[in-house]
């Protein structure tokens, strides 16, 4: 079964993807993590990749597509794969499907406006790394060790909502085309971890 999963940043994609990946016997092919272990090992393509990133530049989608495609033509991969951080626009999805079929696409559903308030309301502890939620620390102290807690220049507002717009509008039209494909299984995002990951298990059935 190949799988690729799509949610917004914050919607807890991450944590799925490894419960689905773990449940089922498949590997979690992050394209983050590919880019960073190709760079890592010396590749080819990763010295290639490496001269984008180092520019500052994005890596060009040839690139990302040649590396999932010697990716997942691993041994591995033969059972399925769950794919995480790519495609992230419908035009990335068509090249992709030009590489490899996509059985299952899923699109963990969120509120954006609760979300941004959600990650724009966490805290953390800069000496000891706690993690909190502002109405959970109405001191503004880490529970820990006492440290004043801070917000995360990710987390901060303007950054989250900007980032959840970039998000949006890249994946509606995604999601629209693995509508048309047939292949999308959508999937309540703001639920708990354990309800998400139930929806999930039920329509991989
Ligand atoms: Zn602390």
């Amino acid at each position: 079964m190949n799988i690729i999963i799509m949610g917004a940043p914050g919607s807890g994609k991450g944590t799925q993807a490894v419960k689905i990946c773990k449940a089922h016997g498949i590997p979690h092919i992050s394209t983050g993590d590919l880019l960073r272990k190709n760079i890592a090992d010396g590749t080819e393509l990763g010295k290639q990749a490496k001269t984008y990133m180092d520019a500052g530049k994005l890596v060009p989608d040839e690139l990302v597509i040649a590396l999932l495609k010697a990716r997942v033509g691993e041994d591995d991969c033969k059972a399925g794969f769950l794919l995480d951080g790519f495609p992230r626009n419908a035009a990335q999805a068509k090249v992709l499907d030009g590489i490899v079929d996509i059985d299952v696409a899923l699109y963990l559903e969120t509120d954006l406006k609760k979300l941004a308030d959600r990650v724009a309301s966490r805290r953390v502890c800069p000496k000891c790394g706690y993690s909190t939620s502002a109405s959970q620390a109405p001191d503004g102290k880490c529970r820990e060790c006492g440290e004043n807690l801070i917000i995360r220049d990710d987390d901060k507002r303007e950054v989250v909502e900007n980032r959840l717009k970039v998000y949006a509008e890249n994946t509606a039209p995604l999601v629209d085309y693995y509508k048309a494909e047939g292949v999308l299984k959508t999937v309540d995002g703001m639920n708990s971890i354990d309800e998400v990951n139930a929806d999930i298990e039920a329509v991989l059935k």
